[in-house]
């Protein structure tokens, strides 16, 4: 693992400007950050000729507050096309984390990926991975910059989704002034921050107050490791009414305890798989312990998916905190 930049944004802006056929793939369950990079570079390349699709794994759903995201490029897994010129990874590095697209991406003639999560940077063709963005729309930003590529309002409002998402509104430790910059220019496109910011973060289904009561009702604080975790069950969902991707906010009431320095919520699916989230306020690093399950991400967020039964998880993230 390195922070050290993997790659280049003209290496990445060749390898788009040779291709006439181009796939992009976001993560499974993609978050803001993840469509917004997939929707800011398939409409950019679509509008300078491209053919351009973007898709990620099933279900096939793009979350109800992200809905005013121009999606008309994205199709589902089973239209991906065969045969491209070139596929890119957005918002990760691993292969498994393209899930069921992974094939199909590897049958392009030349495969590329755009991150800023802590990698090793071995897979693809042409690489540009640097974990000092705050987010990927962030590089996506810099590669349609340097194409030349015209950015439309719904590109822009594309690229501003993942930076305001990825850095819980200009908040967390990955925001700088190159983030500050890239949004300004971004606001000038045609980004309207109020209108977004209430789609995003101001509404929610009022079934997530039965959500949150029951979930942060059975919270755990570990107050000599500092650590607080909750769980929420299949049973949580169904009695609230809401999906399992209405979820991803969750980690964030988790997290406020001021007594804890790191946090976990573990969502167990109905197949009885387990997906953890990790938040650190900066001491611990979190993308460490979520390795230790087979995932990964950033130094004070990083997620996992794993088998274990809960008991086993938690026994095991608490003996990895200091
Ligand atoms: P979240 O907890 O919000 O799902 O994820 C936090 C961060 O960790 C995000 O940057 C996300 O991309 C990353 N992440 C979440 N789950 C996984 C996983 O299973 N594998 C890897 N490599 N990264 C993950
Ligand atoms: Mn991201």
């Amino acid at each position: 693992m390195t922070s050290e930049p993997i790659g280049t944004v003209e290496g990445i802006a060749a390898a788009l400007a040779d291709a006439e056929s181009i796939g992009v793939v976001g993560h499974v369950y993609p978050d803001g950050d993840a469509l917004g990079s997939m929707i800011a570079l398939t409409l950019a390349a679509r509008a300078a000729g491209k053919h351009a699709v973007a898709s990620f794994e099933d279900p096939f759903v793009v979350p109800d507050e992200m809905a005013y995201l121009d999606t008309s490029t994205l199709v589902p897994q089973a239209d991906f096309p065969e045969g491209l010129d070139l596929a890119v990874a957005v918002d990760f590095s691993v292969p498994s984390r393209a899930g069921s697209l992974r094939e199909p991406m590897q049958a392009a003639s030349s495969l590329a990926v755009v991150d800023h999560h802590l990698s090793d940077g071995d897979w693809g063709d042409v690489v540009l991975v640097d974990a000092s963005a705050s987010a990927t729309t962030e590089l996506v930003y810099a590669v349609i910059r340097e194409l030349g590529w015209e950015i439309t309002p719904e590109v822009a409002t594309a690229l501003y989704t993942g930076i305001v998402t990825d850095t819980g509104r200009f908040q967390y430790s990955n925001t700088t002034s190159q983030t500050h910059e890239i949004t300004a220019e971004l606001l000038a496109l045609g980004v309207n921050p109020d209108a977004i910011g209430q789609k995003l973060f101001e509404e929610l289904p009022f079934g997530y107050f039965t959500l949150l009561t029951r979930v942060l009702g059975r919270a755990v604080l570990d107050e000599d490791h500092e650590f607080v975790w909750t769980v929420v069950l299949p049973e949580d969902l169904d009695a609230s009414g809401l999906e399992y991707h209405e979820t991803d906010g969750l980690i964030d009431f988790v997290r406020l305890p001021k007594e804890s320095d790191v946090a976990c919520l573990l969502k167990v699916r109905h197949d009885g798989s387990v997906k953890g989230s990790l938040r650190s306020r900066g001491r611990v690093n979190v993308a460490a312990i979520a390795g230790s399950f087979g995932g990964g991400g950033h130094h004070n967020a990083a997620g996992f998916t794993t088998t274990d039964p809960v008991e086993t998880i938690v026994e095991s993230v608490v003996a990895q905190l200091p």
